[in-house]
C-alpha cells in the first residue's frame, strides 16, 4: 500500500494551491456578499487546463481523473466552496454523457466543457423528487421531430450560467427507475426557461435554479446513449463517481476553516495570554485534526476507487462513507473553528460565518447523509461484502 500521492498528482495540487492562494482567495468574500457568478475565477480555471481533469484525453479533457479533481477541488474550498463548485460541474454534468453517451454525443459535448467554450448543469431533482429521484415526473415523448419534454426541475447548480442541462425524465412514465431517460437540452432549445433562482444561505457565488421545460423539443440524437429507459443506470453511476469531489469540497472547506481559527488563537489573548495556550482549545484543534485526517483517507480513496473505475453498486458504500463523513466533518470543523474565534466568528468580518453556511449545503446535496447511511446499511445488511 502507497500512501504517497504520484508526481502528476503533486503537480496538479501545487497548481490548484497557488491558484487558490493568489486568485480564489482574495476574492472569496466578494463573491458570497455579490452572490456573483466569478467569471474571473472560471478564466483563471480555463487559463490552467483545469476544466477538463474528468474528461478523457480523447475528447478535449486531460484524462487526469477523479483524484486529480478531488485534490484541485480541495484546495480551492480552503478559502471557496462555491469556486470548489466550479469545478465539480465540470464533472456532474457530463458523467453522464462520458458514462453513458454515445460517440457523437461525447465529440460533441465534451471537449467544449474542456476548453471552457461552455458550461453544463445536471438536471435531476424536481419539487416532488429529491432522494426518490425514481418518482421523477419530468415526462419525454417522442414525436416526428425527436423527444418533446416537458417538467420542472428544482435546486439546480449552474442551470442559469448552463450552455446545456444533462436532465432526466420519464419515458415509460408507468415505470419507475426504469422508465427513465437521459436527455442533453441545449439552453438556447425554445421552451426551455430558468423561472427562478433561489435565495440560498451559503455557496452563493453559484445559483440554483428552478429550470422550465415547456414543449421543450430536442432532436433523437440528444436521447443519451440512443437507448431508452436506461436514465437511472446513467444517474446512479454519475453521482456515485461524483462522490469524492463533493467529500472533497467538504475536506477543503474543514482545512481552510481550521487553519484560519489557528491563526486567530495564537493572536487572541484572555486570561493573560493567548487562547492556543488554553487546553480546551488546544482539543479542539486536535479533534478537527482527527476529523480532517480520517475525511482526507476516505475522500482520497473514494477518488482513487472511482479512478479505477470501482463506482458500482459494490463499492458504492466506500464512496458513500467518503461522502457523508466528510460533508458532516466540514459542518462540524467549521462550527468549532466559528467558536474559537468567538463573537468575531459570527461576524462577516471574518470567513467562518460564511464557511459554516456553506458547509450546511454539502450534507444535503448528491444524497443526504440520510440517505448515505441508507446506502451503507444496506450494504452491511444485504450484502456480505464489507467484513468477509
Ligand atoms: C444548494 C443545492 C444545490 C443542488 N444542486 C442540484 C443539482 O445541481 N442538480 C440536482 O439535480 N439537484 C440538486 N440539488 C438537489 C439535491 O440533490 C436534493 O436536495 C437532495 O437530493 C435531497 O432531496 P430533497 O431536498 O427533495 O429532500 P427529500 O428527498 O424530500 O428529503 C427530505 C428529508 O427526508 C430525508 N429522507 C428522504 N428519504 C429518506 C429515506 N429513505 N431514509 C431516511 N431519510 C430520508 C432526507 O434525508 C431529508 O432529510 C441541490 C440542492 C441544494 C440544496
Amino acid at each position: 500500500m502507497d500512501f504517497q500521492l504520484s508526481e502528476e498528482h503533486q503537480l496538479i495540487r501545487d497548481v490548484a494551491r497557488r491558484i487558490a492562494k493568489e486568485r480564489v482567495a482574495p476574492r472569496a468574500a466578494e463573491i458570497d456578499a455579490k452572490e456573483e457568478y466569478p467569471e474571473d475565477i472560471f478564466a483563471v480555471y480555463r487559463d490552467a487546463g483545469l476544466l477538463g481533469l474528468t474528461i478523457p484525453a480523447a475528447y478535449g479533457g486531460s484524462g487526469a481523473g477523479f483524484l486529480a479533481l478531488a485534490l484541485t477541488v480541495e484546495e480551492v474550498a480552503k478559502y471557496c466552496c462555491s469556486s470548489g463548485l466550479m469545478l465539480l460541474l465540470t464533472a456532474l454534468p457530463t458523467q453522464p454523457i462520458v458514462l453513458g453517451g454515445t460517440e457523437e454525443q461525447k465529440k460533441t459535448y465534451l471537449p467544449p466543457i474542456a476548453k471552457g467554450e461552455m458550461r453544463a448543469a445536471f438536471g435531476l431533482t424536481e419539487p416532488n423528487a429529491g432522494s426518490d429521484a425514481a418518482a421523477i415526473q419530468s415526462r419525454a415523448v417522442r414525436g416526428d421531430k425527436g423527444y418533446v419534454i416537458n417538467g420542472e426541475k428544482a435546486f439546480i447548480s449552474g442551470g442559469a450560467v448552463a450552455d446545456y442541462v444533462t436532465m432526466f425524465a420519464k419515458t415509460d412514465p408507468a415505470a419507475r427507475a426504469r422508465g427513465i431517460s437521459g436527455f442533453i437540452v441545449p439552453t438556447t432549445t425554445p421552451g426551455f426557461t430558468v423561472e427562478h433562482l433561489d435565495e440560498k444561505m451559503g455557496v452563493r457565488g453559484v445559483a440554483t435554479a428552478t429550470l422550465c421545460f415547456e414543449d421543450c423539443t430536442v432532436p433523437a440524437e440528444n436521447l443519451i446513449g440512443g437507448k431508452e429507459n436506461e436514465g437511472f443506470k446513467t444517474v446512479l453511476g454519475t453521482l456515485n463517481s461524483v462522490r469524492p469531489i463533493v467529500a472533497a469540497r467538504g475536506l477543503g472547506l474543514a482545512e481552510g476553516a481550521l487553519s484560519y481559527a489557528l491563526d486567530f488563537a495564537r493572536q487572541r489573548e484572555a486570561f493573560g495570554g493567548p487562547i492556543a495556550d488554553l487546553q480546551a482549545i488546544q482539543f479542539m484543534f486536535a479533534d478537527m485534526a482527527i476529523q480532517i485526517e480520517a475525511a482526507r483517507v476516505l475522500t482520497y480513496q473514494a477518488a482513487w476507487l472511482v479512478d479505477q473505475g470501482r463506482f458500482q453498486r459494490q463499492d458504492s458504500h466506500m464512496l458513500s462513507i467518503a461522502k457523508a463523513f466528510a460533508t458532516e466533518t466540514a459542518v462540524k470543523v467549521s462550527s468549532d473553528a466559528l467558536q474559537v474565534l468567538g463573537a468575531q466568528g459570527y461576524m462577516r468580518d471574518h470567513p467562518l460565518e460564511r464557511h459554516y453556511r456553506d458547509a450546511r449545503q454539502l450534507m444535503i446535496v448528491e444524497g443526504t447523509s440520510q440517505i448515505h447511511r441508507v446506502i451503507i446499511s444496506r450494504a452491511l445488511l444485504d450484502r456480505d461484502l464489507v467484513y468477509p
